[in-house]
This record gives structure tokens, sequence and C-alpha cells, in this order.
């Protein structure tokens, strides 16, 4: 590849290169915002030369999972497309997918231009949109292959949370029928809202309005029944299906199940249902409301088969669905009634260390099983690769380089998401991100955010071919 004159060039030296397929020890050669050479030891005149000797250099991360301006009740998540996209900076991401949602009445290009402008000179890293569809009309449903058009390509649709985004079957299957025909996927929340809904409503009656009984209401038992029904509804309509967020054994089985008869189904899950679990929520005082998410975090005694999961790709994905709410005013909203806590957990700066520290160093997953859970695969699966999600000649030049011998501390004291509390507070990971470079750009230099916010570019995703 030819770069024109005067184009910035940035050798990355004697790193150990890890994409999803190979690990070896080469030089990266960046110019302009591209990946445009690599080798055993080139070369060239850089304008600027980064020793990578000892680290790791991999893809940067995508999370194709998160909630940044969200309104909700009221609120918002209190990251914003500045401070979530710098804090996922830091933590080594340097692309995130977003949902935009789509209101009652309204069309799906005004949610997405009001997402665009929630983004527009603030992401400090790119970024692209799924739409939450919240009804489905035979207009909206016409609107879809505009919107795919604009590289939103893929559609979210909830069995859960009833009188608010929860859609019946009937008009499940016809969405997923038309984002067929328009070679979208289509993202589903699998857990049966209206059975949840008579489970709190009879929680409440006893009294019984700690925060665990948001998990006691949400068994894994009615994940697993709307995982199945989603995976079959999506057959009869042949459609992709991807399970957002999966976090029971029980969901897994039947996404296992699809997969070993062919059918394309996917499935992510998060860090926090691979480092935290029930236990959680049974902490002191109110504290178990930092964990109050759907679906909420299961038996400590099942993460097992979710690091299963990972490693035979029956989960394809581990992305964060980051949506964090303060304690302070917003969780404790919730002080007398778990149903009235916000739910939702910050994750996008603590994913990379988290799934380095607990996966790879512990044996869990590879290397190179990491890159593509965490780059490669959701880059795929939703239209962003080969630009993204690899370390290639021609590809943007994402990358982060990884010190194997530093070590991460997290903290809500020191974390850059805008939250007053850490799931993780203490916990030490092994790894540490140094720089993390977006389109070729070094934002994170030595664990500083080192651009400017603004700087992150909207990536049209490709639908099916
Ligand atoms: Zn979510």
């Amino acid at each position: 590849m030819i770069a024109p004159e005067g184009t910035m060039k940035t050798l990355i030296r004697g790193g150990t290169i890890v994409t999803a397929t190979d690990t070896y020890t080469g030089d990266v050669l960046v110019e302009g915002e591209r990946i445009s050479q690599i080798g055993t030891s080139l070369e060239v005149r850089a304008d600027r030369t980064i020793d990578a000797k000892g680290r790791y250099v991999i893809p940067g991360g995508i999370d194709v999972h998160t909630h940044l301006d969200m309104p909700f009740g009221g609120t918002f998540s209190v990251d914003d497309f500045r401070t979530g996209t710098i804090a996922a900076a830091h933590g080594g991401t340097s692309t995130i997918v977003d949902f935009a949602i789509q209101e009652r009445g309204k069309s799906l290009r005004h949610a997405w231009e009001t997402w665009m402008g929630k983004a527009e000179g603030k992401a400090a890293i790119d970024y692209g949109f799924h739409m939450i569809m919240r009804e489905s009309t035979p207009e909206l449903r016409a609107e879809m292959g505009a919107l795919a058009d604009e590289g939103v390509t893929s559609f979210k649709l909830f069995m859960a949370y009833p009188g608010v985004f929860y859609m019946d079957d009937a008009s499940i299957f016809r969405t997923m029928q038309r984002s067929g025909e328009i070679g979208a996927t289509i993202c589903m929340h699998a857990e049966n809202g209206p059975v949840i809904d008579v489970l709190v409503e009879q929680a409440l009656k006893k009294g019984h309005t700690a925060p665990k009984y948001h998990a006691l209401t949400r068994p894994a038992r009615l994940e697993a029944e709307a995982t199945y029904r989603a995976i079959c509804l999506a057959e009869v309509a042949d459609v992709p299906v991807y399970i957002v967020h999966l976090s029971a054994a029980e969901a897994l089985e039947h996404v296992t199940a699809a997969r070993d008869r062919g059918l394309p189904a996917f499935a992510e899950t998060c860090p926090q249902y691979l480092f935290l679990s029930y236990d959680n929520y049974e902490e002191p005082g109110f504290d178990g409301a930092k964990y109050v998410m759907s679906p909420p975090l299961r038996a400590r005694e099942k993460q097992k088969e979710l690091w299963r999961g990972l490693r035979f790709d029956d989960l394809q994905a581990v992305s964060t669905d980051h949506c964090p709410f303060c304690m302070k005013g917003e969780k404790e909203l919730g002080k007398d009634d778990f149903s009235r806590i916000p739910n939702g957990a910050p994750g996008i700066e603590t994913r990379m260390s988290l799934l380095y520290d607990g996966g790879v160093t512990t044996g869990n997953i590879t290397l190179n099983r990491f890159v593509e859970l965490t780059s490669t695969s959701p880059a795929r699966i939703f239209g962003l690769f080969p630009r993204k999600g690899t370390i290639a000649a021609g590809s943007d030049a994402d990358i982060v380089i990884l010190d194997p011998r530093g070590e991460t501390v997290w903290s809500a004291r020191t974390h850059h998401m805008n939250v007053d509390y850490n799931p993780y507070e203490g916990r030490t990971c092994k790894g540490a991100i140094e720089t993390v470079l977006s389109r070729g750009e070094v934002i994170v230099e030595k664990g500083r955010f080192r651009s400017k916010p603004g700087r992150g570019q909207y990536l049209k995703r490709a639908a099916r071919p």
C-alpha cells in the first residue's frame, strides 16, 4: 500500500503480535490511519517508534454492547459519549457499538439521528449503533432497510420489560422476517418479562424489597425459555439471532444445541457473569444494588459452564452491557423496593483487563481466543471486519499494547468511568494496558489519555452479503 507523502508513520517495534489465529514477534508499521506493513525487522524511517519488546500487540477491543447517555426513568446512564469512550480507551477498547432507542410513535431515523447527535463532538473512539425497536408497525419495518443502508445492520428486540421495551412474539416474528430480508441481525434480550413481572409483584406483596430479590424474581429458567423461544422464532423467520448478555448456563444449553444443528445462533456474555455471582447480592446493607442488572448475576458454581462456552465457541463475544448508575441519587431510588433500582452496572473500562487476568492468565482461554472474543469475532458478527478486529495490512490501526508484567488495580477512586462505585473495587489484575492507538493516533500513552473527545468516527456497518 502506498501512502501519500507526508503521512505520519508510526513503527511499533519488536512486540509479540497476537491475532485470533497467530502469535509471533514482529514490527507493525502504521501509515496515517491504517496498518501498512507487518514484518520481522522492518527497515523504515518512521516519525515515531514505539518499543513493544516483551509486550503483546493486539487488535483494539470492540465492545458491541454499551448504553452511553441512555435515558432511564427521568435520568440518564451517567457516562455520556465523552466520559464513556475515554474510559473505554483507557481500558483498551477502541470501538463500541451502542444502542439507539426508537421512541413510541417515532421513526427509526429519528432515533438514529438522536444518537448520532449524542456522539457527535464527544466520542473519543469509533462507534456504531444497533437499533432498539419498541414496536413493530408496517411503517417501521419498511424503514429498517433505510437504516441498514446507513450502517445500522442489527436490530435489538426485548422479550422482557412489559410496557417499556417488551414486544410480543408475533411482532418479534414479523420484525425478524424483515431483518432476514435485508441482511440484518436480530439482537435479543431473552428473559420472559411477563412472568418475571408476576414474580416481582408476588415478592413485593410479601414485603421482599431488598436488592437480592431482583435476582430471585428473574430465575435462570426464564432466561433459558426466552433464549430457546428466540432461537426457534429466528429459525422459522430465517434470520441470524444474537443473544445479548447471556448469563445463565441453562440458556447457553439452548444456544449450544442450536449451533450444533447448524443454526446462525450467536451469543455474548459479559465479565460480570464470569467474575461476580449471586453472592454479591448478599453484601451488607444496600450494597447489593450495585449489581442490579438484567439478567442478574447467577450462582458461582455455574460460571464454569460459561467458560466452557467461551472455549468451544458456543459464546462468541464478551461485551459489557455498560450502563452505569450512581449509588447516590440513582440506585438508591430503589432503597425500599428492589424493582425501582435502575438496572445496569459499569464495565466499559474493566472488560479487557478482567478477561485477560481471569481468562488468559488462569488458563481458561488462550491469548488468541481472548483476542477473538474481545475484538475479532464481534467485528465479524457485526459487519466491521476486516476494517476492525485484527492486525493486518490495510486494517485500521486500532492497536493495544499490553504489558503482561504490569498490574492494574481497579477502584472507583482511579477509574475513568463517571460512576461512584466499581463492582471490582480493590481487585488486582495481572497485565497493564499501556498504549492504545485508534486509526493510527496514540490516544492512550503510558496509561494516560492523550487525545481529544470528538475525534471518534461513526462506523457504517455492513449487512450480511
Ligand atoms: Zn443492554
